[in-house]
Order: structure tokens, then C-alpha cells, then sequence
């Protein structure tokens, strides 16, 4: 079957089970090819006067939601829009720009992207094609990502995840960049830039908002067990005691699950903290990964608390070979 015909019916199942056959499409199959269709309208998350979110419901990308699963920003400071992340496609982004236009008119002037990984960048298409003079700063660590593969790694990830709904995307990378400890002044709001090593991944930067108390955490933390495979077990549970210390913070913004004040990093600390030191301790012990995943599921806090989290009955397993590993070296 020639990949075209293959793609039409992939996409004519998943059309089927959600319903499009009896729906007039967005858009019709043969454009799919091109460009997939357009994304249903996120409500806004307002936190304080200048910061927003958009919230996803769902952890992982499906076609049922378009690849629609991390956190997307924005701060409207009087010289204009500052976005924290732009979703993983490009008709997120464009949908992105449709609902900040019923917060602001003002123009979308800069972009920052937390990190590398494609649900958190990809729509950067979107913005540099509705705002050609958009400024998009990372850690130089993603434009490093960027020339190994990481586009093409991610844009392949969402279209096989969505059945394709994210065609179109190009891969549009950061251009300027952060390293953190950095100021940026927009008019009558601050932003300061934090950047604490290998934490999710080694390019990540928090973003705080200095007037509203704010901080844009990306995946740095949140109540969601996901992927530690390109990050640092130690590095978290470092740059938590970090933000435990910034007391002045209301309100941390996470990129997967619901905003909350500093709960939300005493849970990550503590979840990081009990795996990742037990698996130090049942590593001396001469257990093996397997082993040591029932012992660690038997904890307390892990029972009331992080079972319940997205990801944490099928990913957990992967948590502790990544720890056992990442301990392991830390010993050589
Ligand atoms: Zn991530």
C-alpha cells in the first residue's frame, strides 16, 4: 500500500470512531496529507491579571485531541505578549494565537521554550508566520537538540500519535538564547530567567514573573510520571530545594496538570526524593530494578499520593530502571 493510501485509512478509522462521518470535516482527508485540521479552541487559564495558561486534560497525545497534552503560557505585559511554550504542532499554535487574540490585542513580541521536547516548541511555526519579527529564545541546548534530530524525532512522535493531525508542522527552532540568571524587562512586567542544570532534560529554563509572583515551571515539575529518560532523578529533586526557597512565588505553572502554589514542588521533591533513594539504598542492598519497584510502590506517599497521578501505573517500572541507572553511574 502506497504510504498516501495507507495514510487515508488511518485516518478514515480514527475519522469513524470519533464521529467525523457524520460530521461535516474541518478539513477534507486529501488535505490532511498537507495540512491537518484546525484545533477545537482551549479555554484560558487566568492566574493573575497578566498570566494565563492553557490546560490540557489529557497526559499523552491521542487524534481525539490532537496532540493537545502539555501546558501552553502567556503573559500580557504592556508592550505586548510573552508566550511559555506553543504546543506540538503548528494547528496548535495557530489556536494558541486565536485565544490569546480574545485576552489582548496586542501583538505576540517574544517566546520562550522551556525545553526540548516537541509538545513544548513545535508550534513555534504558528508564531513566526502570524508575527514575522517574533523573538524565540531557548537554552542553547535546544538548538543543539534541534541539529541532532530533535524536530524530526518530535514532528514524527505527534503525527504518529495523532494519526496525522499535526501535518504541516515545520520544525521551526529557537533562535536567540537563554542561559538563565538573565533579566527581561516588557514594559511594566519583569521576567527572570532560572536555569539549574539537568533537571526534566538539560535545557531547561523557569520563567518567573516577577510583578504577579508567578513561575513557569515547565516540566520540571508536575503530578504526572512521564519521561526521566532524558532528565536527572538528583538534578529535580537539587532544583526543587531551589524553588522551595523561593517563598515569594504564589503560583507555579507546570506544563501537564493543574497550576498550584508550592504543593506542587513538595510533591515532586517528595516523589523523586523516595524513589531515587531507594533505589540508592536497595541498589547497596544487592537488589535488582525489578525488585526494588514493588518495595517502592509499598511507601506511603506513593500509595496516597503519586498512584494517582497520570502515567504512574505503566511508567513507574521505567522511573526505576532510569533511576537504578542514573545511580549507578553516580557511583563511577
Ligand atoms: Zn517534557
Amino acid at each position: 500500500m502506497k504510504r498516501r493510501d495507507l495514510l487515508k485509512s488511518a485516518l478514515g478509522l480514527t475519522a469513524g470512531m470519533v464521529g467525523f462521518s457524520v460530521m461535516k470535516p474541518l478539513y477534507a482527508a486529501d488535505d490532511w496529507e498537507v495540512k491537518g485540521p484546525a484545533v477545537p479552541n482551549i479555554p484560558i487559564t487566568k492566574v493573575t491579571d497578566r498570566c494565563y495558561y492553557f490546560l490540557a486534560k489529557d497526559p499523552e497525545p491521542s487524534p481525539e485531541n490532537f496532540g493537545f497534552f502539555s501546558n501552553p503560557g502567556f503573559v500580557v505585559t504592556s508592550e505586548g505578549v510573552l508566550v511559555i511554550d506553543t504546543g506540538g504542532s503548528v494547528q496548535i499554535g495557530e489556536m494558541l494565537i486565536r485565544q490569546i487574540k480574545t485576552v489582548t490585542d496586542k501583538p505576540v513580541v517574544k517566546v520562550i521554550n522551556t525545553h526540548f521536547h516537541g509538545d513544548h516548541w513545535l508550534g513555534n511555526h504558528a508564531f513566526v508566520e502570524a508575527y514575522p519579527n517574533v523573538e524565540i529564545y531557548a537554552h542553547p541546548k535546544i538548538m543543539e537538540q534541534v541539529k541532532n534530530g530533535a524536530g524530526e524525532f518530535w514532528t514524527g512522535f505527534m503525527s504518529r500519535n495523532t494519526n496525522n493531525a499535526t501535518a504541516g508542522t515545520v520544525v521551526t527552532a529557537p533562535t536567540k538564547e537563554l542561559v538563565g540568571g538573565e533579566t527581561i524587562k516588557m514594559g511594566n512586567t519583569t521576567f527572570k530567567i532560572h536555569y539549574m542544570g539537568k533537571v526534566h532534560t538539560d535545557s531547561d529554563l523557569a520563567v518567573e514573573v516577577v510583578e504577579e509572583k508567578v513561575m513557569y515551571l515547565g516540566d520540571m515539575a508536575m503530578r504526572r510520571v512521564a519521561n526521566m529518560a532524558d532528565g536527572s532523578f538528583q538534578g529535580s529533586i537539587d532544583a526543587m530545594e531551589k524553588f522551595q526557597q523561593m517563598t515569594h512565588i504564589k503560583a507555579f505553572i507546570t506544563g501537564h496538570g493543574d497550576h498550584d502554589g508550592m504543593a506542587l514542588v513538595n510533591d515532586q521533591k517528595e516523589f523523586f526524593e523516595i524513589l531515587y533513594g531507594k533505589v540508592g539504598e536497595y541498589y547497596d542492598a544487592g537488589l535488582s530494578d525489578f525488585e526494588i519497584k514493588p518495595k517502592i510502590e509499598a511507601e506511603p506517599f506513593m500509595q496516597k499520593v503519586a498512584s494517582k497521578w497520570p502515567g504512574y501505573e505503566h511508567t513507574l517500572g521505567r522511573f526505576v530502571s532510569d533511576a537504578y541507572q542514573e545511580f549507578e553511574r553516580s557511583l563511577f
